[in-house]
């Protein structure tokens, strides 16, 4: 199995699916992954095969090792489309993350003003006020939401800690609108043998009333596009995005499936 683990603070750019060119800000350790989630199709791996033992990067180190790089990049391209906060783990835990953020915002004015800022968010710190008034300020806030059922969040996200999806989803609806919902849409079965199939009317209809009732400005839905820690998942097929993609337009909202 070979899961990803970013260094840190600053890896890239990547080409992503979604983003474009992407400088990755991971404000998590490089030896390892940190979350509030376990899912079992990170690309990082499982938490318990991961635990860092370096300590979180500071503000000042992720300040002054980003700058160093948009300098570069500013010398020798290619120009990024985006500074995306991700990597291993959940970037909202970070105690300064809102002070990154306005860091960030300064940083990418001064040297790719045409450059958005996204945050992947796992959603389960958008009720800190520091954490909401941070991602109200980014371009891109991308929250997940891969269902509403908790049975399925259970399994598949595994949230370490209490989980109340109906405290999310009145977390989501505060943004009035200001976010985008990041939904994974996958097949097979656990390595327990359960199956995690969420793209059936079972699981997509009721995902659909709450983001219709969210109204965020764009849905991402995507699949397993790497090699994952329980390894008997599959992707969702285009045709099954393609559908998903077909109800969210017809519901009035933009919607883009990654493949
Ligand atoms: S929320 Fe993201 S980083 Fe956290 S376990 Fe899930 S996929 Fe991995």
């Amino acid at each position: 199995m070979s899961t990803i683990i970013y260094p840190s603070p600053i890896f890239g750019p990547i080409h992503s699916r979604r983003l474009g060119v992407s400088l990755g800000i991971n404000l998590l350790p490089a030896d390892g992954k940190c979350c509030t989630f376990d899912c079992i199709y990170c690309e990082c791996g499982y938490n318990k095969d991961h635990r860092p033992h370096a300590k979180l990067p500071t503000r000042e180190e992720v300040y002054n090792a980003l700058e160093r790089r948009l300098i570069n990049m500013q010398a020798n391209g290619p120009a990024p489309d985006v500074l995306t906060f991700a990597g291993n783990g959940e970037p909202t835990l970070h105690p300064h993350f809102k002070e990154i953020i306005e860091d960030t915002i300064t940083l990418r004015n001064r040297y790719f003003p045409n450059a958005r800022i996204s945050v992947l968010s796992n959603s389960t710190q958008i009720h800190c006020p520091e954490v909401f008034e941070a991602l109200c300020r980014v371009d891109n806030n991308i929250l997940k939401l891969d269902t509403v059922d908790t049975a399925y969040i259970n399994k598949v996200d595994r949230p370490a800690g209490s989980y109340d999806v109906n405290r999310i989803i009145e977390g989501m609806k505060a943004f009035q609108g200001n976010l985008i919902i990041q939904t994974m849409f996958l097949k097979g079965k656990t390595d327990e043998g359960k199956d995690v199939d969420n793209t059936s009317d079972v699981f997509v209809l009721p995902w659909l009333e709450v983001v219709k009732a969210i109204a965020p400005r764009q849905v991402m839905i995507y699949t397993i596009d790497r090699e994952t820690p329980d390894s008997f998942l599959q992707k969702a097929t285009h045709e099954e995005l393609d559908r998903i993609v077909t109800l969210l337009e017809q519901a009035g909202l933009r919607a883009s499936a990654s493949y």
